[in-house]
């Protein structure tokens, strides 16, 4: 089956780890309607199994649509997602996304030993394993571009004062190797970015955010803008990092934080807003 043929990504053939879910499922949907060929990867394959249907019924125009499972902790699981698509005429994106946080890793001292090499095992590892099989893709089928995409977060670039010690160092461990891919790989055409998000109301930070008072106590102190954001903001920008129009963004820590990562001192509400 052939793409759509029209959209920002037409003929694009991209993997996406945890599709599933969150970010991973927006940006499966938004990839569809922009005309890549998305083979859509996770860890639960149940959940896959929602989310592919829940892309179809949104996107019934789409090109090729797949799942497969894939811990991206396994480097033999990465590499047969990321081979399957040389049936398609091979890889053109990858978006590693897939990550943890563990609720156990909540005492900076005092994080299990097993938690912190959990959340490396996926949320790094499982990166360098996406990185290292696209880019073997990328060669062995002779791309002269591709666009390789791993999600860090905010915590990367400023402290956090809620301790996720292990999930903070994997997050700065991803925009590292991302950096030093992308200027290894620049003159073969392939480039690599980190997205940066801040705190979204995915099932990820669930547990984190707590009951309603405590989100509402967290937005007023965190967020300039004064609210969440959306995964799919989220999903626009992994858009513009995966097409030719960012043909020029390399080693990008690409910060999608509602401005929460600059901020000195956040307004204390609506009132502080100038009158319209
Ligand atoms: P989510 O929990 O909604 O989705 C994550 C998906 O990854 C799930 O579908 C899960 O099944 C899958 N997954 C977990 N372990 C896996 C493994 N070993 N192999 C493959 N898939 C696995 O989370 P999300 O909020 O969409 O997070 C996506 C990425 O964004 C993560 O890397 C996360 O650290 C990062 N991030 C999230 C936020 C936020 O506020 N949600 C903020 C900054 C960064």
């Amino acid at each position: 089956m052939a793409s759509s043929g029209r959209g920002r990504l037409a003929g694009k053939n991209a993997v996406i780890t945890g599709a599933a879910g969150g970010i991973g499922l927006e940006t499966s949907i938004l990839f569809a309607k922009e005309g890549a060929n998305v083979l859509m990867t996770d860890i639960s394959q149940e959940a896959l199994d929602k989310a592919l249907a829940k892309v179809k019924q949104l996107v019934p125009n789409a090109g090729r649509l797949e799942t497969k499972r894939c811990d991206v902790s396994k480097e033999a699981d990465v590499q047969a997602s990321v081979e399957h698509l040389d049936s398609w005429g091979g890889l053109d994106v990858i978006f590693n996304n897939a990550g943890i946080m563990h609720a156990r890793d909540d005492d900076a001292l005092n994080t299990p030993e097993e938690i912190w090499d959990l959340t490396h095992n996926i949320n790094v590892k499982g990166v360098w394993f996406g990185c290292k099989h696209a880019v073997l893709a990328l060669r062995r089928n002779k791309k002269a571009r591709g666009s390789i995409i791993n999600t860090a977060s905010v915590v990367a670039l400023v402290g956090s004062a809620t301790p996720q010690l292990a999930y903070t160092a994997s997050k700065g461990a991803v925009l590292a190797l991302t950096r030093e891919l992308a200027i290894v790989h620049a003159r073969e055409g392939f480039r690599f970015n980190s997205l940066c998000p801040a705190p979204l109301n995915t099932p990820l930070l669930q547990d984190w955010l707590g009951d309603d008072a405590a989100k509402r106590h967290r937005r007023e102190v965190h967020f300039p803008t004064g609210r969440f954001g959306e995964a799919i903001e989220q999903a626009q920008a992994v858009v513009f990092l995966a097409s030719d129009e960012s043909s020029f963004v390399n080693g990008s820590d690409f910060v999608v934080d509602g401005g929460m990562s600059k901020a000195y001192v956040t307004p204390e509400g609506p009132a502080a807003a100038p009158p319209v």
